[in-house]
């Protein structure tokens, strides 16, 4: 995490924001002992499990888009990231990476789908081997948490990094909106796919295939599953960026569109009705094409040209 914060004196401000992160990361870790996403996990398919009031919140907005989505977004794909261990290990480097034959494929998907079920804050996973990941929509969800804390310590100026998501609050003190980088998918992290603005109280947040990937008989396999096969998404995109009013939200969209593909994406886009609708996005195609929508317009500074890239603002 990376809190920056315009302010005479910060430092009270961007403690407080850093514990209601580790707070959150206690709630929703799936590594951490006694975390509400561990308990429920582990009383999958026996009984109900009593969870903090911001997990039932959270959960409930992962269903939701889960639905929205036709389960593009999957918050119980889990069991499917593990056994090609992009699962719970914490750190890369311990992670044993696989992959998983058909039939362990088909088996391991028959525990997707069935979304938690909840009572209030009771919360059940329906079948007996479930498990939750959440790992496409907390870090959003965390920072609508820091922005709470830091306006209540009256910083009114901040750029909140979370992961792929970047949240601004406010603008920059000279009150010009807060500038950021989206990467190249292909630059190895050194390349820069555009500049845009990123209006006040607005979150970007970026999927991508190249963010967590193995190499295995040739082949490339990455993070995001499509809950469809139980295989790395093959949507034709090489990364997806949601600008959003609501950070969890623009995390869950940015992972479930780069599932869907640019075509569905743009399709829901342009309808002018749902949640995509109204959110702004970039959609970078492994033609190299990058698509823009309107919003994004003003203010946007292409960087990757030379490498070949064309963009196209996408208009309703
Ligand atoms: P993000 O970086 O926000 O796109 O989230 C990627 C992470 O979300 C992965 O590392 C998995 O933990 C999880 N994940 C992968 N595929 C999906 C999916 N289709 N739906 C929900 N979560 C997913
Ligand atoms: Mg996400």
């Amino acid at each position: 995490m990376s809190i920056t914060a315009y302010h005479r004196d910060p430092a009270e401000a961007l403690v407080a924001a850093q514990q209601a992160v580790n707070r959150l990361d206690a709630l929703w870790s799936r590594t951490r002992p006694g975390s509400d996403v561990t308990r429920l996990n582990a009383a999958a398919g026996a009984e109900p499990v009593e969870v903090d009031p911001d997990t039932a919140a959270l959960l409930e907005k992962a269903n939701a888009a889960a639905l929205e989505s036709e389960m593009a977004f999957d918050p119980v794909l889990a069991p499917v990231m593990d056994a090609w261990g992009f699962g719970a290990t914490e750190s890369e480097t311990t992670a044993v990476h696989r992959v998983p034959d058909q039939a362990e494929l088909e088996k391991l998907l028959s525990l997707t789908r069935d979304l938690p079920v909840l009572d209030g804050d009771t919360v059940s996973l329906p079948i007996a081997g479930q498990a939750v990941d959440l790992g496409a929509i907390a870090k959003g969800a965390a920072a609508a948490d820091v922005v709470e804390v830091l306006t209540a310590h009256g910083v009114d100026s901040a750029v909140i990094a979370l992961g792929g998501n970047i949240t601004a609050l406010g603008t920059r003190p000279d009150g010009s909106p807060f500038r950021v980088y989206v990467r190249d998918p292909q630059g190895g992290g050194e390349d820069y796919l555009c500049m845009m603005s990123l209006p006040a109280g607005r979150t970007c947040s970026t999927s991508g295939g190249y963010e967590r990937y193995f190499e295995a008989n040739g082949q490339t396999y990455h993070h995001i599953v499509d809950p469809e096969t139980g295989y790395p998404a093959q949507s034709g995109l090489r990364s997806v960026t949601v600008v959003a009013e609501d950070p969890a939200l623009a995390d869950a969209w940015s992972t479930a569109l780069y599932v869907l593909g640019a075509e569905e994406a743009l399709t829901r886009w342009e309808s002018g009705e749902g949640t995509v609708a109204g959110m702004d996005l970039i959609l970078v195609t492994e033609e190299d094409h990058v698509y823009v929508t309107q919003g994004l317009e003003e203010g946007l500074e292409p960087l990757g040209e030379e490498a070949g890239y064309t963009y196209e603002i996408v208009r309703r």
